[in-house]
């Protein structure tokens, strides 16, 4: 991301009550193309005034869309979901312009992100309370789920169609309104899906979209209107969103950031785990909250997987994500290039035996390009072992056993998600049971919950209880009201 520079392209504006209007603010970002480094849109960074205009008009618009019939609301959804589908490839290539993921890749996000839509149409049934009669003599109890108002979204910059469409079907099939914060690093996918929404007869208010960055996250955990924050990004954020929403009285979920350990049993299958190893550190150049980017080998696991690993790992094809045969694009921008440059470095500093060097391989002359860097000789101390990297960077750790490995993810704060590679369905189990990461693969590289589950780790890597989709989503956006009933 870089200053303005250029006023031919596209400004974006944001959508509230129902229309596209221009920010009130006068400060705006490039969105910039890291394949080409060419600026694509600007966008606002919109300011406390735009995202009370959107707070007001979806506060304004919260009784009128509660009373609608659930399944008059789901029919929203519907529309939403065959335009979505008409438009794949489109959105999927904006996804590769702005964000660098493969086509591939794009194509994923986007379905990730529509198969939240195929489980809120449910709602009217997904969303019923409980009851009971008799609960005393002639007396009976209800207890309904019901909508609460205004929800906030704020998302990262990863998986930008996916992402917000982890809360928004479901906070609107409840009956509440929101206000979307996409991340001002990709905005360009949200804005497409969104003037996609506009044509499926909501009305106005229901939902609003509102460029910015920090000002508007800080607002919207703040604004007396908002009633709760659905947050995805790194960790400190997420921790800062948690605290400052429920200082102001908000329920709040608030996802952060990953240091992901996968351990490699001696007795994995080598030949179809090899693939997957290597996909779920390099696939969207190591940008995902699940990345498998740290390997713990026990035991001779090591020398089983090094070469073919190696072999793998060289022949990744780096490149523009819209060419074909592409597996790995760029990071999103010159600074997280430059962020993961200086891990690297520190690194080699440390003492970790470096294997290959992204830096010198990729073969492209523009863009925020890395290719596969690959650390061995790596220990838990050391930073690359540490810290999130988000990049396309795999390090390759050694132990003797299974609990010296668990101990490894046990000592680490975060905890978003683990794998196994095994044949041993003890050594499974043992690992299953053991370790706290709450996205679990056994044998999976990416052990990314689909919509009708909970996603969402532990520790460090999630503050708040409800995680989103799933079950949870529903909880998160509706209030439990009994009533309790006697007749004279
Ligand atoms: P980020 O924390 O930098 O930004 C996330 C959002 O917060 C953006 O909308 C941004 O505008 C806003 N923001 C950034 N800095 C802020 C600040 N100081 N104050 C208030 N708001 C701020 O995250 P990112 O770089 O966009 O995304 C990558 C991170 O997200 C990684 O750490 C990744 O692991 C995490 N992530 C987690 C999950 C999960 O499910 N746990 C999923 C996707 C991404």
């Amino acid at each position: 991301m870089t200053p303005a520079t250029t006023t031919q392209v596209r400004t974006l504006g944001n959508y509230i009550d129902g229309n596209w209007v221009p920010t009130t603010s006068t400060e705006f970002l490039d969105v910039v193309n890291p394949a080409t480094e060419e600026v694509l849109a600007r966008v606002p960074l919109s300011n406390a005034h735009d995202l009370d205009a959107a707070v007001q008009a979806a506060n304004r618009a919260f009784q009128g869309w509660r009373q609608t019939p659930p399944a008059e609301r789901c029919k929203v959804l519907f529309k939403w979901k065959n335009l979505l589908e008409e438009h794949f490839e489109e959105i999927a290539r904006i996804c590769t312009q702005e964000h660098g993921k493969t086509l591939a890749e794009a194509r994923g996000d986007l379905r990730r992100g529509i198969d939240n839509l195929d489980v809120a149409v449910g709602i009217p049934s997904l969303m019923q309370g409980e009851a009971l009669e008799d609960v005393g003599r002639g007396i009976d109890c209800v207890s309904y789920r019901r909508p609460m108002g205004v929800f906030a979204v704020i998302a990262p910059f990863n998986f930008p169609p996916m992402v917000p469409m982890w809360f928004i079907p479901y906070a609107i099939a409840t009956g509440n309104t929101i206000v979307l914060k996409p991340s001002e690093q990709v905005p360009l996918s949200q804005q497409r899906m969104w003037e996609l929404l506009e044509q499926c007869g909501l009305p106005p208010g229901v939902v609003n979209l509102v460029h910015g960055g920090r000002e508007i996250v800080t607002g919207m955990c703040e604004h007396p209107l908002i009633k709760g924050v659905s947050f995805v990004g790194s960790s400190p954020v997420a921790q800062y969103v948690y605290e400052t929403a429920t200082k102001h009285g908000k329920r709040a979920q608030a996802l952060g950031g990953a240091k992901n350990f996968i351990v490699v049993m001696p007795d994995a299958d080598l030949e179809k785990s090899v693939d997957i190893l290597v996909e779920s550190c390099y696939g969207c150049a190591g940008q995902r909250c699940l990345a498998g980017a740290t390997l713990v080998f026990v035991g001779d696991a090591y020398e089983k997987f090094k070469g073919p690993m190696l072999d793998r790992i060289k022949r990744i094809k780096v490149g523009n994500g819209l060419e074909d045969g592409v597996e790995l694009g760029p990071v999103i921008s010159k600074s997280s290039l430059d962020r993961i440059h200086g891990l690297i470095e520190r690194a080699i500093g440390e003492g970790a035996e470096m294997l290959l060097d992204g830096r010198q391989n990729h073969g492209q002359d523009k863009g925020y390009f890395l290719g596969p860097t690959l650390f061995d000789n790596v220990t838990p101390d050391m930073e690359i072992a540490r810290e999130e990297v988000f990049g396309p960077v795999m390090a390759w750790l050694k132990v003797e056993t299974l609990e010296q490995a668990l101990a490894i993810l046990d000592a680490h704060p975060y905890g978003n998600t683990t794998s196994i590679f095994t044949s041993s369905g003890k050594h499974a189990r043992t690992f299953a049971y053991h370790a706290e990461p709450s996205m679990m693969g056994i044998n999976v590289g990416v052990a990314a919950p689909m919509s009708y589950f909970n996603f969402g780790g532990a520790k460090g890597s999630m503050f708040g209880d409800l995680k989103a989709h799933g079950k949870h989503g529903i909880e998160f956006y509706t209030d439990r009201k009994v009533v309790i009933t006697r007749w004279f």
